[in-house]
């Protein structure tokens, strides 16, 4: 229904101001699922394609909903889902694990038109955590929701509830009781997804099981709008992946639109610049993906991978891995 209307409004809208037809027609979407020091060697030919054909599917549905005129917030969030709910991606099922054997998700989102933001962490039992940091930003008052609070929040808007057991994969079990005998690891997959829609409207959001082996409540960048995720209809919206807190530090997805609208830097050199200069410098890893108000999509990592895709109103669409 909200896609009907939107197109309904678009068709008029452009048939009033036809001069903006062009600027107003283009959309664009990226999504990311985690970025890491693995090579090619890391991962089966068969792992390698399972992801690739869920990150394929995710962008597909993304771009119906933007080219059927939906709003860049509700491709973020659909998409988002999609990569919550394979257990290939360290976001709702699959995530990984704490300290203590459990599993403690953190999601955000933020509308670039509206500055609204809503963010979720250290939930247990929210089959989609984008969902609920959605709804913390169009239902409540605040922001940040954290724990028993955000689920019963979660509960009261009548967001699917699952037994906490729903997240449990055997590959992120092991993945823990290898942390655990200090054997490297290089498996990520937290998933964000940024999108401009045909009104010229941007929208961000991020999701994750955090860190494998967390203590204490550990919250990660991911859930922390302006570091992990950011979105403004003047400059660009970002989603970050990495290690959360570096880019808590440098308030990486926040820098980059900053140095966007104050500086006057392209979307590219702005992310490479908090990424390849910043990030770097301060000993962080890990990467990020945007999209400015003119559709420009960027990648920026300094990890040797990260899975990432895109695809825009010009036809273009890729999936890729490694640098
Ligand atoms: N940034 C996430 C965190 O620190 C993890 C990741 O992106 O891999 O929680």
């Amino acid at each position: 229904m909200r896609i009907k209307i939107n197109s309904i409004i678009g068709f008029f809208l452009l048939l009033i101001f036809p001069s903006v037809n062009s600027f107003a027609q283009k959309w664009a979407l990226a999504i990311h699922s985690g970025a890491g020091n693995f090579t090619p060697k890391d991962l089966t030919p068969e792992l390698e394609k399972q992801i690739r054909k869920k990150m394929e599917e995710a962008l597909q549905k993304g771009k119906s909903i933007l080219t059927n005129g939906g709003s860049s917030l509700d491709a973020v969030e659909e998409v988002i889902k999609i990569l919550e709910d394979s257990p290939l991606f360290n976001a709702g099922k699959g995530a990984v694990f704490t300290h203590e054997g459990r599993n403690e998700l953190d999601a955000s989102v933020m509308d670039g038109k509206t500055l609204n933001a809503g963010a979720v962490a250290g939930v247990h039992d929210v089959k989609n955590p984008i969902c609920a940091a959605r709804a913390v930003m169009e239902k409540s008052e605040h922001v940040f929701l954290t724990g028993k609070g955000a689920s019963a929040f979660a509960k009261e808007q009548n967001l699917e509830i699952v037994d906490s057991s729903y997240f449990y994969t055997k590959d992120r079990w092991d993945q823990l009781q290898k942390t655990l005998e200090k054997i490297k690891e290089k498996k990520k997959g937290t998933v964000g997804c940024v999108a401009l829609d045909k009104f010229g409207n941007l929208a961000a959001g991020t999701s994750t099981g955090g860190m494998t082996n967390k203590k204490y409540g550990r919250i990660g960048d991911s859930p922390v709008i302006g570091a992990g995720t950011y979105a403004n209809n003047k400059t660009c919206a970002v989603s970050c992946t990495g290690h959360g807190e570096y880019f808590i530090r440098n308030v990486i997805a926040y820098d980059v639109s900053a140095l966007i609208e104050y500086s006057g830097k392209t979307l590219q050199a702005a992310a490479d610049f908090v990424i390849q200069d910043k990030l770097t410098k301060l000993g962080g890893t890990g990467g990020l993906i945007a999209v400015d108000n003119k559709g420009n999509i960027s990648f920026s990592f300094n990890t040797t991978g990260m899975f990432r895709g895109f695809f825009s109103s010009d036809g273009s669409t890729k999936v890729e891995f490694f640098k």
